[in-house]
Formats: structure tokens, C-alpha cells, sequence
């Protein structure tokens, strides 16, 4: 375990963005996140996962944060395994195909780890949330200080929705997926089919989809063809030329540039189509 004081977010980030965290503990085990969980269960803390979907402020966070870097992965029967919330997910997708796993593919292309994919319920191409593939999942409670082990079937999940958003108090080090037994060389195709479709619009230096679909529609058509906002910058904070809903970091962004972007846009949404836009993305810190 790392324990660095005063240490830059930025570069635990997709988007590359954020100021220091007060103190920043790196943890490589669930023992470990444990462990670091249990010292820090009374304070303000912060969980990071591969800081895929947070803006963190300039200012950096007067807190503990938080990086969890668990790995294990445990394949229990033909078709169960065991993850670490700090698994990446892309690793995890390769990993399973390779077990002639199927039911991941579609989420290919996605940089999160384990834990916020289960903290954002994401959604992949076909659809699918990602709880469909949940079965249990152990957390570590900070308010009794204890494990607990959760049936996922026993919690409301929805589109970009899940409990854990409304309980912070649960984290969560582990998970039990279900996959189905399936074939090796269709999904390894299927997954370079997304990919390959996903890089040419989808860039890494941002944060994801930045606004949630509004019912029936998709926030990036909006943002393209209603507002005419493909391409508008602020510094180095652009809304990427090829998806609307996606905003950049061309190189020396700030928080507060990428803030103003979504600002923008939430300000031109409300004016010009009475339409309030939501922010997928988390935001830590001051804003
Ligand atoms: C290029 C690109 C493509 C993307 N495509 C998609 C997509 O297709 N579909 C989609 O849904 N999203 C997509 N995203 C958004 C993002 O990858 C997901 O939201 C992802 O699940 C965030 O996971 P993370 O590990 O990066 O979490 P972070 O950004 O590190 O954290 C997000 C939240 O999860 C919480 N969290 C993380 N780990 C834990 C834990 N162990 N216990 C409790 N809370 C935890 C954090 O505290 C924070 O509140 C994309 C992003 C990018 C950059």
C-alpha cells in the first residue's frame, strides 16, 4: 500500500484533468482496500476506479482518496467467476473470451474498472446494463465496518443507476458475474468489431458521454444538430468534432474549462429548445 500526500489526480484520470488529493492511497489487493477502508472509515473519503466518468476539480480534493488497483480474477465454475473491483474491465472482457466466456463483449471499448461499472450500471452496445451480469456483490460497509456479501437480484438497478450512487457508505471490493459458456473466435470477433467502430468517434481523453440520453433521443444528436455545438472550445476543453456528446482534453484543459463547456451547453440546451440536459459525469470537488 502507497499512502502519497499532496499527490496530482490528473494522471488517474481518462481526461487527464484534477488537482492534488490531500492524501492518495494506492492499494494493489482487496486486503489492502480493506485495510485502508478500515483506517479511514470515520473520515471523507473518495473511491477511485479508473477515473473514467470524474471531473475533478482544479482544487484538487481536501480529502482521501482512495486508488484501487485489485486484480483477481477467480473462475469457479464453467460459467462463474469472482472479480476484483479494480479489475479493468477491457482485461477482464480479453480474459474471459479467452475462457470461451461470452456476455462482456459488448461493453468492449469501455475503460472502467469493476467497481464503477457496477457504481454506473453501464450500459454497452447491445443495450444490455451491466447488473444483468451481477449476481453478488461483497462490499465493505463503512458504517458497521464490516463485509458483507449482497445479493445483486435483492437491489434496484436501472439505466445508469444503482444503489450504491444513494449509499455511499457501500464499497465495493469484489463480485460474483455470470457469464454463459460460449464461443471463442465469435466473441473475439465481436469485439474487435466494436472496437473498431467505437475508435473512430469514441476518444480516450475525455470522460465518456458527458449528458444522459434524454427519453427517446440521444444527447449527442442534440448536441450536433440542434445546437450546433460539435467542435465549440474553451482552452483545451472541446466538444470532440466527431461526438457531440463527448468533450476533450486537447492537452492543457482545466476543470474549470471543462466545466464552463458543459455549462455552455446546458445553458444553450435550456435557451434555445426549453431542454434541460443532466450530466452523466460525477464531479469531485469545487466547482
Ligand atoms: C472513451 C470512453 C468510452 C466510454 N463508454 C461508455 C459506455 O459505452 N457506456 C457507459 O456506461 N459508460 C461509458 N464510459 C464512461 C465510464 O467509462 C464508465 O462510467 C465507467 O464505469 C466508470 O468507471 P471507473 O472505474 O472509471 O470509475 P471512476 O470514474 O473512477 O469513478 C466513478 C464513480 O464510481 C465510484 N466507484 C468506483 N469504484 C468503486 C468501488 N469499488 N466502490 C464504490 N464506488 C466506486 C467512484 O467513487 C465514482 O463515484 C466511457 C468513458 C470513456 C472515457
Amino acid at each position: 500500500m502507497k499512502i502519497l500526500k499532496n499527490e496530482a489526480l490528473a494522471p488517474f484520470t481518462t481526461v487527464k484533468i484534477g488537482g492534488p488529493a490531500q492524501t492518495l492511497i494506492i492499494t494493489d489487493t482487496t486486503q489492502e482496500f480493506t485495510k485502508a477502508l478500515q483506517k479511514t472509515a470515520s473520515t471523507d473519503i473518495f473511491i477511485l476506479g479508473n477515473g473514467s466518468n470524474i471531473l475533478i476539480s482544479d482544487q484538487g480534493i481536501p480529502a482521501t482518496v482512495i486508488k484501487n488497483n485489485s486484480q483477481n480474477i477467480e473462475y469457479l465454475d464453467s460459467s462463474l467467476i469472482k472479480v476484483d473491483s479494480g479489475v479493468q474491465l477491457p482485461w477482464l472482457i480479453n480474459d474471459t473470451v479467452n475462457h470461451s466466456l461470452s456476455g462482456l463483449e459488448e461493453f468492449a471499448y469501455i475503460p472502467s474498472s469493476i467497481g464503477g461499472a457496477i457504481y454506473g450500471n453501464i450500459h454497452g452496445v447491445n443495450k444490455s446494463n451491466f447488473d444483468k451480469f451481477v449476481r453478488k456483490i461483497t462490499v465493505f460497509n463503512k458504517k458497521t465496518q464490516t463485509v458483507e456479501e449482497l445479493d445483486s437480484q435483492s437491489m434496484s438497478w436501472d439505466y445508469d443507476f444503482s444503489e450504491f450512487k444513494e449509499k455511499p457508505h457501500l464499497i465495493i471490493l469484489s463480485a460474483l458475474l455470470q457469464l454463459t459458456p460460449g464461443n471463442k473466435n465469435l466473441s473475439q470477433q465481436q469485439v474487435k468489431d466494436i472496437i473498431a467502430k467505437k475508435i473512430l468517434s469514441q476518444s480516450m481523453n475525455s470522460l465518456g458521454s458527458t449528458f444522459k440520453n434524454p427519453p427517446g433521443d440521444a444527447a449527442g444528436r442534440i448536441i450536433d444538430q440542434e445546437l450546433n455545438l460539435k467542435g465549440y472550445r474553451i482552452g483545451d476543453a472541446q466538444i470532440s468534432p466527431k461526438h457531440a456528446n463527448f468533450i476533450l482534453n486537447l492537452g492543457q484543459a482545466t476543470a474549470t474549462d471543462y466545466k464552463a463547456v458543459i455549462d455552455h451547453v446546458i445553458q444553450t440546451a435550456k435557451t434555445k429548445l426549453n431542454l434541460t440536459l443532466e450530466p452523466e459525469i460525477i464531479f469531485w470537488g469545487q466547482f
